[in-house]
């Protein structure tokens, strides 16, 4: 049976703002992960996703206040602030970043690069981490021989590869991918996938895909989280959100998909998310959303549980709407 390997509970991310006021990026959301599931997080730019993993991480700039819990293998690693994040940060919990091109010093070999990881966390030093930058190369599929080449002398779909190769240095347990395909060709695209799902299944490796990309989660994951305007509004296993989706959004956002047989029509979401600077009263879909009633203007719906680990944030669930 899988184990638990991180909670997120009641993450929270403030930006100040340059003139004045605060920017509530991330608003009370939870997470559990499994070892060796593929979770998706979901939604349009601008709903809070990279800046959640990025708390997870402990990469937020130093204007971001973060409170809640990041609890991974039982212990809370926000706690302590830098102090105990540092330890788990590239060994225990790892990222790929949406540019692989950004996550490389252009100035050093991709192998010296892989190493530093490992040598960081004494993981592995010397000749043992460059057998172990060579093997890593192997894994992702490029001959270790490259582990002397610049980031440039990559292609982009190799660099990808490599940009995994390097956050799995130290055998994490938990990948965190942020739109990890996006620049790439539908090719390449497919190759990429192809190699995190065998990663994840090989590993037991618990990844969170990050993306606005149904089709992708789709393919890719077994559960997923919609994330609007800061907070998870519907989560549950890829099959309940497609066939039984509960909030309007997850219902719109599934059927903005490009069916490829062209049998139905593609319906597009109308207007743009809220600021996230302004105070929302109500439900902050309610502009959107094509079944909103008077409750929704005045009354922020919570997350519900509609069913094992499928909860909805939408006053329509509740049985006391009117
Ligand atoms: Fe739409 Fe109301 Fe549900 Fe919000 S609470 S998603 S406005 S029906």
């Amino acid at each position: 049976m899988s184990e638990q390997v991180l909670a997120v509970e009641d993450l929270h991310v403030w930006f100040d703002l340059p003139k004045k006021g605060r920017l509530h990026a991330v608003q009370g959301v939870n997470l559990e992960l499994l070892s060796g599931e593929r979770f998706g997080l979901v939604g349009e730019s601008g709903c809070g996703k990279t800046t959640a993993i990025l708390a997870l991480m402990g990469l937020l700039p130093s204007s971001a206040d973060v409170s809640g819990s990041i609890i991974l293998d039982g212990e809370d690693i926000l706690a302590g602030g830098e102090r105990s994040m540092r330890p788990h940060r590239w060994k225990d919990i790892s990222m790929v970043f949406q540019g692989a091109m950004n996550a490389f010093n252009p100035v050093q070999t991709v192998g010296a690069q892989l190493i530093e990881p490992m040598e960081f966390h004494g993981v592995a030093t010397g000749d043992a981490a460059k057998k172990a930058a060579g093997e890593l190369l192997e894994l992702v599929g490029i001959a270790p021989e490259r582990a002397d080449r610049y980031p440039h002398e990559f292609s982009g779909g190799m660099r990808q590869r490599a940009a995994i190769a390097m956050a799995l240095a130290c055998s994490p347990k938990v990948l965190l991918a942020d739109e990890p395909t996006t620049a790439l060709d539908v090719m390449v695209q497919a190759q990429i996938l192809d190699l995190l799902t065998r990663l994840s299944d090989d590993l037991g490796l618990a990844l969170v895909f990050v993306t606005h990309d149904i089709p992708v989660i789709a393919e890719l994951c077994s559960r997923a989280a919609v994330m609007y305007a800061g907070e998870i509004v519907e989560t549950g296993a890829m099959e309940t959100l497609y066939h039984d989706p509960r909030h309007p959004y997850t219902r719109m956002l599934f059927g903005a998909i490009p069916d490829p047989e062209g049998e139905k029509d593609v319906v597009s979401i109308p207007g743009a998310p809220p600021r996230l600077d302004r105070e929302i009263t109500g439900c902050p879909f309610a502009p959107r959303c094509d079944v909103a009633f008077e409750r929704c203007r005045v009354e922020r719906p919570a997350l519900l549980e509609l069913a094992r680990r499928h909860s909805a944030a939408c006053h329509l669930n509740d049985r006391t709407a009117s």
